[in-house]
């Protein structure tokens, strides 16, 4: 058993209570080590309809959380989605439960070789605001369907989300199968430094850091979903108005508060312009009015809207040329421009830290060889775009680039299938999740041989001289 890291201190009583709940799942854990596929099936059917039931609701508190998110949006990029892992993972997982049969070398035969996939005990999930549902939910979909007891500790930014989550998973789940832990940073900290057998973290690449360094001393694995700025080259070939509009999409969902959204843009020195006209037009077709537009949503806080404003306003100061959507009526309670910079510097807040907003860059190159070695140049990102329908253009920008994932001639598209792993690369992140990768991490591989009858193994002895020269061979 682990030590209990509040056993001797007289911590606060939310301290407490995670160390306790803690406990009671690592104890659990420890007595019944495997859930069979139906205990499984049954704790992912309890999640879906805990999802399905209440989304609505679900939708209402995350748009309070914002102070007016999109219910269209929340429906489309969080319902929808969770719902699908959740039907994906209960379509797949007698078969990724099964042991999987490795080869046996000539030397070891008779025997067998295989590979069982256990659960590890005792997930952690730390998760972000910008999508509540999903970042908490999709892990947790992977963390039950591999057999392991979860804790979740949603965003203390999107707090009316976080007390519905924990009151809904408090309805249909014992503590000691999954808890929700709310709190502020306070209470993020001590999650971070529970014992856990694994812990799974969605947010900024400098918390990132921290949990990574808390985990580091219990010797807990971590997975980390982290962020960056991930780009979009638009190849010379390309038609301008379809990456404008893919990349305009892209961007400007959520109010660009995705972590995979594009970060800036990579364009041809002499289609910049057009470039930039053709993605504000994009824009004002998507939303005619930004104030006011139910489909449009506000950024999460105050803190980050003047975080956005003044970025912009001092790409301007440096004399950058800034492009906006104009509605008249924007940028009320919170819901901020559509907005484009070009001719920023590369050194100016706008290209060295992650937007996270409605706010796009657009860079000229001279040459496709000057874009890739741009973003090669740079923190690899979680995610990249590449616009070409040339393969050779293709191939250039796969080879020389690294990313989390790829979009080819679309954005945000990569994290919807099912069938690929979904994760970072570098300071965007370690490691991946989402269907069979998300099982596979979240479980322990555990290798098994078997001595087959008629063996010679157990005949074996010393004198070592005649094998040892026969096995060196
Ligand atoms: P954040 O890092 O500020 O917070 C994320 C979570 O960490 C919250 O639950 C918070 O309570 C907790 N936390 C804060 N301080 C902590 C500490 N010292 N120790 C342990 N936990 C702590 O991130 P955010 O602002 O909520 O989210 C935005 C960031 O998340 C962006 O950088 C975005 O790119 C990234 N993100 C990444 C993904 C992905 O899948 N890779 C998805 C969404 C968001």
């Amino acid at each position: 058993m682990p030590q209990d890291a509040e056993a001797t201190a007289d911590g606060p009583a939310p301290g407490r209570h995670l160390n306790a709940v803690f406990q009671r799942q690592y104890q659990a854990s420890r007595r019944e080590l495997a859930p069979d596929l139906k205990a499984r099936q049954h704790a992912l059917a309890r999640l879906r309809d805990i999802v399905t039931d209440n989304r609505f609701a679900i939708a209402e508190a995350i748009s309070h959380d914002f102070g007016n998110r999109s219910r269209h949006e929340t429906e489309l990029l969080e319902v929808a989605p969770t719902l699908s892992a959740i039907r994906y993972a209960r379509r797949k997982l007698a078969g990724w439960m099964k042991p999987q049969r490795r080869g046996v070398d000539l030397a070891f035969q008779p025997g067998r070789a295989w590979v069982r996939h256990e659960p590890l005990g005792v997930v952690g999930i730390i998760a972000p605001w910008n999508y509540p549902l999903l970042l908490a939910v999709s892990p947790l979909v992977d963390a039950l369907a591999a057999g392991n007891r979860v804790m979740v500790k949603p965003s203390e930014l999107a707090p009316r989300f976080a007390d519905l989550l924990q009151r809904l998973v408090t309805e249909r789940f014992d503590p000691e199968e999954v808890a929700v832990m709310t709190g502020g940073v306070e209470a993020a900290q001590r999650f971070s430094s529970l014992p856990f057998d694994h812990l799974l973290f969605t947010g900024s690449t400098a918390v990132g850091r921290k949990v990574m360094q808390a985990a580091a001393k219990n010797l807990t694995p971590v997975t980390l979903e982290l962020g960056g700025k991930s780009p979009a080259i638009v190849c010379p070939d390309y038609p301008l108005d379809k990456a404008a509009s893919s990349v305009a999409l892209g961007k400007f969902l959520n109010a660009g508060q995705t972590c995979i959204a594009p970060d800036y843009a990579l364009v041809p020195t002499e289609k910049v312009a057009d470039f930039a006209a053709a993605v504000m037009s994009s824009a004002r077709r998507a939303y005619p009015a930004i104030a006011g537009n139910e489909d449009y949503s506000a950024i999460i806080n105050e803190h980050h809207y003047e975080r956005l404003r003044d970025a912009v306003a001092a790409a301007r100061l440096d004399g950058a040329t800034v492009l906006s959507h104009q509605d008249g009526g924007a940028d009320s309670g919170r819901k901020m421009d559509p907005t484009l910079v070009f001719g920023v510097a590369p050194e100016s807040l706008l290209m060295t830290e992650e937007i996270f907003g409605p706010v796009l860059p657009i860079v000229g190159y001279d040459s496709l060889d000057d874009a890739i070695r741009y973003v090669a140049a740079r923190d690899r990102p979680l995610a990249l775009y590449c616009f070409s329908n040339d393969k050779s253009a293709q191939t250039m920008v796969l080879d020389g680039t690294i990313s989390g994932g790829v979009t080819v001639n679309g954005t945000l598209l990569h994290v919807a299938q099912e069938s690929l792993p979904f994760g970072g690369v570098g300071t965007s992140g370690m490691g991946a999740y989402h269907g069979f990768d998300g099982f596979r991490r979240l479980s322990h591989a555990r290798s098994v041989y078997k001595v087959g009858a008629f063996s010679v193994f157990e005949r074996l002895g010393p004198p070592w001289g005649k094998l040892a020269g026969m096995a060196s061979r």
